[in-house]
């Protein structure tokens, strides 16, 4: 079985590579990637080798994951080293976006409901990947992730790809007013139900917010699939009950062969 969910979109390019690990019962804890969810080291680390195998094969040294905390900060990836990978203290802290015009380092983010965002500029060389929870698209992060990398690597929107990696759809996501009333400004995301609830979109959101600072819609490629609905193949917080799995959503370069 094919082991990622993969883009079409950024599949084009050889350089860049990418992936979304999904569930696989051959593997322990369904092919968790996730460490700070209670479960044992050595097992998630393994799962995690798997996947390092997976990328070695080309041209790929490093790996680098951050201690996602729900906020909007942007961590620019300048050494060439891994982080987070086999411990929880070697991440990079308090941090929920990585860029980086490296070749070589794969940067990964973990989310079971949240919005993965993987992003590649293939003219100035560079890539990013984004958690965006609804704090984090409250916060616009996948904004802030590309104005550094206009400010670090001279990217220019225009010419992004972008990918929003499963997450939970509209279908599932319920949210109270106090989360609803900060996405009023996007009318389009939001489905007001008879209850006082309302339905939230938080992959359209973030695909909005793409779009608004200047990145083409025909280069915003959506999974078009739920968390929630396909607990098969992807973990999801809210479906699972708190579930502890994670899967990880991941972009790189490879090193010029
Ligand atoms: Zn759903």
């Amino acid at each position: 079985m094919e082991p990622f969910f993969r883009f079409e979109n950024l599949g084009q390019y050889a350089e860049c590579l990418h992936g979304v690990t999904m569930k696989n019962a051959a593997h322990p804890l369904s092919f968790s990637m996730a460490l700070h969810t209670g479960e044992t080291k050595e097992t998630v680390i393994a799962n995690r080798k798997t996947v390092e195998r997976l990328f070695e094969k080309k041209q790929i040294c490093h790996f680098v994951l951050a201690n996602q905390t729900h906020s909007d900060h942007v961590h620019v990836v300048k050494e060439p080293e891994t982080k987070g990978w086999e411990s929880l203290e070697s991440a990079v802290l308090d941090c929920d976006a990585l860029v980086t015009n490296l070749k070589g380092v794969m940067l990964g983010i973990l989310t079971a409901d949240c919005v993965p965002v993987l992003l590649y500029d293939p003219v100035q060389k560079a890539v990013a990947v984004v958690h965006a929870g609804w704090k984090g698209t409250k916060a616009n992060i996948v904004a802030k992730t590309i104005q550094t990398m206009q400010c670090e690597f001279g990217t220019e929107p225009k010419n992004m790809i972008a990918g929003i990696a499963p997450s939970i759809g509209q279908c599932c996501y319920e949210v109270g007013e106090e989360v609803a009333s900060h996405f009023f400004h996007l009318p389009d995301v939001l489905n007001a139900k008879h209850n006082g609830k309302y339905m939230l979109d938080l992959p359209l959101a973030n695909k909005m917010q793409l779009m608004q600072v200047g990145i083409a819609e025909e280069n915003i490629e959506m999974s078009g699939i739920c968390t929630a609905c396909d607990v098969e193949h992807f973990f999801s917080y809210r479906k699972e009950g708190g579930c502890s799995g994670r899967f990880m959503s991941l972009i790189g370069m490879q090193l010029d062969v």
